[in-house]
Formats: structure tokens, C-alpha cells, sequence
């Protein structure tokens, strides 16, 4: 895989990607949308050649807002503190569902605006400071340090080592240590936790009210990021999701699913992992993954799907059983 068509997957945030070239691309802003009454989505910017953002969803009791992750570029937080002021409301609580940089990176620009502001996360978001970010950033900095390295990528690594040495302005107040109802900003609504699915540790909010279930990276388009994940209990965390009575669920990436295409996208997920456990060639696997979920995303997005599917197989799901299974628990 060369550096410039780097699938945006396998970025950074992990412990053994590869460091994307991602210099000077640029993001084309998207409106926010209304999810239902009192939930908001701000998609992330998906760019080729570019870091990515993870989506927003801010829902609101009516005094203040719940952001649920806040994206990684500074364009991305500016918008969530544009749309919460445009309200005439306050951020009371940030709500990230699990450590890349993607969903915390804007922490600390929202908190800077808003000082009273409480963030909510999982422990697995602590212990990647010392472990997989301690990692990225030293490979950050071996890229920055070659010679052969472009000025422009210079800069964007050096804006994620910057954003990586603010961990005090990442890290949450609170911690999410289980599944259960909390009271935040007027709201309650169920705190979920998956241990070592995509990441650590994976929260995910359910709001009765609306019936929408914001599930940060246990759902991703147009594939799911298997970068950091024990893609076994991964499977078990999606099942388990099922059981919640969502009817809208807003992925960490990509567009809102109905509940009948969460499903859909649960079956084909349990079916490409059928799939890599066989003999298929990889890109059968990934044809049968476009053939279940293609229309849940841009066909433009398709090309990217099969290169990022390709990846995984090599370096993840087909990798030595070390390799594959190294963020299961033993
Ligand atoms: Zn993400």
C-alpha cells in the first residue's frame, strides 16, 4: 500500500499502521444534520489522502448538550462550538466513544471554550496514552526526522504530535467503567461499554426518547476498522447491540442506519470474518462485503472499501495468529 492512497483506516491512531501521508488534502464541510428531535449528526470529513474525522452526534434535554465525539481537526470543533452557539445553549458533557484520535481530538479546543465542560470516556482512552499513542508518536516523529519525507506531511504529523502531547485536555473526568443509565445534561439515557471489541474499550449512548443509538466505531463505512480491534468479540459486541430497540443508528463513521440495515450490516460483518477464516481469495471476501452493504455508501466509496479490505486481510484478519489476535485478551 503505498503512503498517499493510505486507507484512512489504518491511521495513526494505531500501533502498527503504517504513517499516512496526509499533508494537504482538504475536507469539503457538510451540513450538520437532524437526526430526530433533539439529535444532531455532524458526519466527519472522509477524505482521501487525509486524516479522517469521526462523526458528531449532539443530542440536547434542552439546557445544554451531550457531544459525542469531536472529531480530530480544529475545522471539525468548530463547527460543533458554531452549531451549540448558534443554539444559544452550552456543551455540559463530551462523550468519547473510544481513544483514536479521530473521535478526541477535538477535546480540547471544546473544552477551551468551554471550561465547565465534564468528558465522559472509557479507561481504555488512559492506558492508550502510555501504549498506542506512546507508539504512534514515536513513529510520527521517525517519519518527520527522515529526510525523504514531504514539508507538507511534516506539518500534519507535527499537528498530531501536538494533539497527542495535550493529553491533558483529551482525557476524560469521568469514567465509564460498565453498561448503565446516566443523568447528563438533563438527559437520561443508557452508557454502554464493549471491552476489546474495535478498540479497549467502546462506549456507546442510547437515547430513548429519540431511539437513537450512537455507536462510535462499532459501526463503520464502507468497511469496519479492524486496526486496534479482536474482531471475535467485536462480532459478540454487534449482536449484543441488536437488543437495544433503536431505530436509528448513527455509525462513527459513514450515514445513519435503519435498524433493518444495522442488521444487514451484522450479518455481512459476521460473514466476512466466516470469509476470512476460509480459503476464498481476499477479494472475493471483499466482493461479498460490497454485494451485502454497497448501498449503505457512496459507490465512489467502493474502490476504497476493496483497498482497505485488502489491507485488513494481510495485516490483520489472515496475519499470524500473534498479529491477528493481538488486541484479544489472552
Ligand atoms: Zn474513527
Amino acid at each position: 500500500m503505498s503512503l498517499r492512497l493510505c486507507c484512512c483506516a489504518l491511521l495513526l491512531a494505531t500501533a502498527r499502521g503504517p504513517v499516512c501521508a496526509a499533508g494537504d488534502a482538504e475536507a469539503t464541510p457538510v451540513p450538520v444534520e437532524r437526526v430526530a428531535q433533539h439529535v444532531y449528526l455532524l458526519r466527519g470529513a472522509y477524505t482521501s489522502g487525509r486524516q479522517p474525522d469521526g462523526n458528531t452526534v449532539l443530542f440536547t434535554g434542552g439546557a445544554g448538550w451531550i457531544v459525542f465525539d469531536t472529531g480530530r481537526h480544529p475545522e471539525h470543533s468548530e463547527r460543533i462550538l458554531d452549531f451549540v452557539r448558534a443554539s444559544g445553549a452550552r456543551v455540559d458533557a463530551i462523550v468519547n466513544s473510544h481513544w483514536h484520535l479521530d473521535h478526541i481530538g477535538g477535546n480540547a479546543r471544546i473544552r477551551a471554550n468551554q471550561p465547565d465542560v465534564r468528558i465522559y470516556a472509557s479507561p481504555a482512552v488512559d492506558l492508550a496514552f502510555a501504549t498506542g499513542l506512546k507508539d504512534y508518536r514515536s513513529r510520527l516523529q521517525s517519519r518527520i526526522d527522515d529526510p525523504k519525507s514531504r514539508a507538507a506531511d511534516r506539518q500534519a504529523w507535527r499537528r498530531e504530535i501536538a494533539l497527542i502531547d495535550s493529553a491533558a485536555q483529551l482525557r476524560p473526568d469521568v469514567r465509564i467503567g460498565g453498561t448503565r443509565d446516566r443523568q447528563i445534561a438533563g438527559l437520561r439515557m443508557r452508557f454502554g461499554l464493549e471491552v476489546d471489541a474495535v478498540t479497549g474499550g467502546d462506549v456507546w449512548i442510547y437515547d430513548r426518547r429519540s431511539r437513537v443509538l450512537a455507536a462510535g466505531d462499532l459501526v463503520t463505512l464502507p468497511v469496519p476498522f479492524f486496526d486496534t480491534a479482536c474482531a471475535v468479540r467485536w462480532s459478540a459486541a454487534l449482536a449484543g447491540l441488536e437488543d437495544l430497540p433503536f431505530e436509528r443508528l448513527v455509525p462513527g463513521h459513514g450515514a445513519v442506519l435503519g435498524r433493518h440495515q444495522y442488521t444487514r450490516y451484522r450479518m455481512a460483518f459476521d460473514a466476512l470474518l466466516g470469509c476470512a477464516a476460509g480459503s476464498a481469495p481476499a477479494s472475493v471476501c471483499a466482493d461479498a462485503w460490497i454485494a451485502a452493504t454497497g448501498d449503505l455508501y457512496a459507490a465512489s466509496d467502493q474502490p476504497r472499501a476493496r483497498e482497505m479490505l485488502g489491507s485488513y486481510f494481510s495485516q490483520r484478519l489472515r496475519a499470524p495468529a500473534e498479529q491477528r489476535d493481538r488486541h484479544c485478551p489472552p
